[in-house]
């Protein structure tokens, strides 16, 4: 198809738009009714289940005690006679290997029964563990072949659900992905087990200050899903965004996002139709969403939940980027989640709210209101500080893949060199700390921890500092450098654990002065000036963007990690391995493996990216020129022959730009042939020189595009994919 014809079914698809469901009645049926009504939830369990089980399975859920096996078959029941209740024919493991995407393989519940006739069954074993073949997933040598094999175990924390198809539903189960020798081969995994070690340290300093609470210490997680939508006609017609997910050729279209006509604006009809069904279909799977709005980039948009703890928010994440997804087809859209799908366009995050406490106490990143409370919240940001500092380029490599890398650190998100935006009056706070006495002898001016309460921290969203990539919004930080389309658990496993040992490290310092009989106060304060004193390079106030910061944080010693072939090696860094293998979230074999999966993934995108570039230059962009150039010298010739005397500027300047794409074409064709001695050095190689290769071949395409005549043009342009919705 050609790019016009794309653009003409475009354009009758906006026309002639017309809902293919009845609209939505909240009037008959109720957003409350609607809610989590396909979730295997606490009241349908309490329903169902004896009562003994119930009580047993709460327990692990809300205490995080071990499950009882026992109770299996009989939750395994009652879970199969609810679904079937419900349509399901099929169950699933629901599980999130390190590619990021969400697995599922299903199984039907009946079996022959041996008599011409079948059954339902789904036993206990059934539920708590299944057996993919996983050999098609990456392991990055965790697993050899010839045991390829991985099992599934049913992660009890975060409900079973149900999905609906056109065609029938089926019974989703979220498990954890392991080998058969116990190591993580998932995004879950990992996150389980931060968790506990998170749970554990920030214990230990609530018992110093004689907090009280019966419930886990956990994480909270509130990301802010931003993505695209643009009309599905143009996609078939742009192989890079059908196979990369961005495009790789595109001249700047005449106007972009600098009017800022777009952000917060009136949100156009089918999208809006879009985001309702969105967001009842991710009600009915008990997930809380709850804004939707236009971002900065024309045809770009945000959907954000309300926050839940980690385990949950994340697979609940994984839900909103599959459901987005498979909706968007349903309205004749392509949703795009890459982190940068338009060059010179804004492109995509999920800014992650992070905080750490529970339902009894609160976030344990609010200041509170009695000077005690005060001391309490300081030593947890201290913990944030001292963790940052040290941990900053775990946190970025989190963060490292080849789509953000095309973000980070292009005026529209956070650098790579990671910083804290603690607010102007709680940095005075922590500056009087690192001035003040240890003894808590009050100087004019100073205050003194816990004994003086903090000045009101203001939580105003209009003050807050949008360029820090870590940033204190008055009850939890919020870290804007994730990509939109990764999977939040990563920046979370490392978090909880960063926080982790600065927990352990503060609860160490203070149980030893204690233990000498020093008051709780004194301690705390010599700790935090201690942290201060140590960290408080992290701490950044100012302009992200601004070049004076890059020289700056340089001076402080603050790492910047620009790409993923930089970042990634982080991983196996003796303080990162000492730093997992202590708390028992990785072994140090999962990290190199880690390591060596996402580098093979940063070299294969690229890879293909390239490939495509080669072929769409030769096959798409190469012939469209040339007609070009072949109609403007006929005309020339014409002209020429009825006595016209003029210079053939046009020609000649399509000619040579043709002849520099040619040449660039070439040269990023023999970049391409080449082999390197590892995994590493192919993922250097193919940032330092093929990405510089790719850019070229792009320059002079883009030239052609803005000169050659629209109606030979074959790819749709910027202008029509992102304003024609
Ligand atoms: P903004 O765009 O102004 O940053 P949004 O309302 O779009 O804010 O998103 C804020 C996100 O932060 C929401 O998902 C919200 O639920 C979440 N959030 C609020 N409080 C907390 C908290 N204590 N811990 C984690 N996330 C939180
Ligand atoms: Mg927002």
């Amino acid at each position: 198809m050609s790019g016009i014809k794309a653009r003409l079914n475009a354009i009758s698809a906006v026309i002639n738009y017309k809902p293919a469901h009845a609209p939505l009645n909240f009037h008959e049926t109720k957003p409350t009714d609607v809610f989590g009504s396909n979730v295997f939830s606490e009241i349908v369990m309490k329903e169902r289940l004896p009562k003994e089980v119930f009580k047993s399975l709460k327990k692990t859920i809300d205490q995080g005690q071990k499950l009882d096996p026992t109770i299996a078959d009989v939750v395994a029941n009652a879970m199969k006679d609810w679904a079937i209740e419900k349509g399901a024919t099929h169950f699933t493991h629901v599980f999130y290997p390190l590619t990021g995407q969400t697995a599922e393989k299903h199984d039907a519940f009946l079996v022959p029964d041996g008599k011409g006739s079948a059954v339902a069954e789904f036993s206990g074993k059934m539920l708590i563990q299944g057996e993919p073949d996983a050999s098609s997933f990456p392991s990055g040598g965790l697993r050899s072949t010839f045991e390829a094999r991985g099992y599934t175990a049913w992660d009890v924390t975060s409900p079973a659900f149900l999905l609906e198809n056109p065609n029938g539903t089926f019974l989703c189960i979220p498990t954890a992905f392991l080998s058969w020798t116990g190591e993580a081969l998932d995004k879950k995994t990992p996150l389980l087990r931060a968790s506990q070690t998170l749970n554990k340290q920030a214990k230990r300093v609530l018992k110093l200050f004689g907090t009280k609470t019966t419930l886990p210490v956990v994480s909270y997680a509130g990301p802010e899903q931003e993505y695209f939508l643009i009309d599905r006609n143009f996609v078939f017609s742009r192989p890079d965004l059908l196979i990369a997910g961005r495009t790789l050729f595109g001249a700047k279209p005449a106007k972009g996002q600098e009017f800022e006509d777009q952000y917060f604006g009136v949100i156009p009809r089918r999208v809006l139709s879009f985001m309702m069904e969105v967001e009842n279909q991710l009600f009915k799977l008990g997930v809380p969403v709850k804004t939707r709005h236009n971002e900065v980039a024309p045809s770009q948009f945000e959907i954000a939940p309300i926050y839940e703890q980690s385990n949950l928010a994340t697979d609940h994440n994984q839900l909103v980027m599959t459901t987005m997804r498979s909706v968007a087809k349903r309205y004749g859209m392509i949703c795009l989640l890459h982190e940068k799908p338009f060059a010179g366009i804004n492109g995509s995050g999920k800014h992650l709210n992070y905080s750490i406490g529970n339902a009894e106490l609160g976030s344990l990143f609010d200041p509170g209101e009695t000077p005690h409370k005060n001391a309490q919240f300081l030593v947890f940001c201290a913990a944030a500080i001292r963790a940052l500092h040290k941990y900053s380029t775990l946190l970025r490599a989190t963060v490292a893949t080849p789509s953000n890398d095309h973000r980070l650190g292009a005026n529209e998100a956070p650098p790579a060199i990671m910083s804290m935006y603690l607010g102007e009056q709680l940095t005075d706070v922590f500056e009087q700390i690192k001035k003040g006495g240890a003894k808590g002898s009050k100087q004019k001016g100073v205050m003194t921890v816990g004994v003086d309460t903090l000045p009101p921290l203001p939580m105003d969203p209009g003050d807050r500092n949008r360029t820090s990539p870590f940033a204190f919004t008055g009850n939890r930080f919020e870290f804007r450098a994730v990509g939109s389309s990764q999977s939040i658990a990563g920046p979370q496993v490392a978090l909880n654990s960063m926080m982790s040992e600065a927990l352990d490290y503060i609860a160490t310092e203070l149980e030893k002065a204690k233990a000498k009989g020093v008051k709780l106060n004194d301690a705390v304060q010599t700790v935090l000036q201690k942290i201060m004193k140590d960290h408080d390079a992290i701490i950044f106030n100012g302009d992200n963007y601004s070049e004076a910061w890059h020289k700056e944080a340089a001076k402080r010693g603050l790492p910047n990690l620009k790409t993923t072939p930089e970042a990634l090696p982080v991983l196996t860094s003796k303080p990162v391995v000492d730093l997992f293998t202590k708390y028992g979230v990785f072994s140090e074999a999962e990290l190199k493996s880690r390591e060596e999966i996402y580098l093979e993934q940063y070299n294969k995108t690229l890879l293909t990216e390239a490939n495509l570039m080669v072929r769409m230059a030769r096959t798409i962009i190469f012939p469209a020129a040339m007609r070009y150039q072949g109609e403007l010298a006929s005309t020339c010739t014409a002209l020429k022959g009825i006595g016209h005397d003029f210079k053939m500027t046009t020609l000649e300047d399509v000619t040579a730009k043709l002849r520099s794409l040619q040449e660039s074409v070439s040269k990023l064709e023999k970049l391409l042939d080449h082999s390197s001695a590892s995994t590493h050095a192919e993922a250097k190689y193919l940032c330092d020189k093929v990405l510089p290769g790719m850019a070229d071949v792009r320059s002079w395409a883009d030239a052609l595009e803005a000169v050659v005549a629209d109606d030979l043009w074959a790819l749709p342009s910027y202008q029509e994919m992102l304003f024609i919705r």
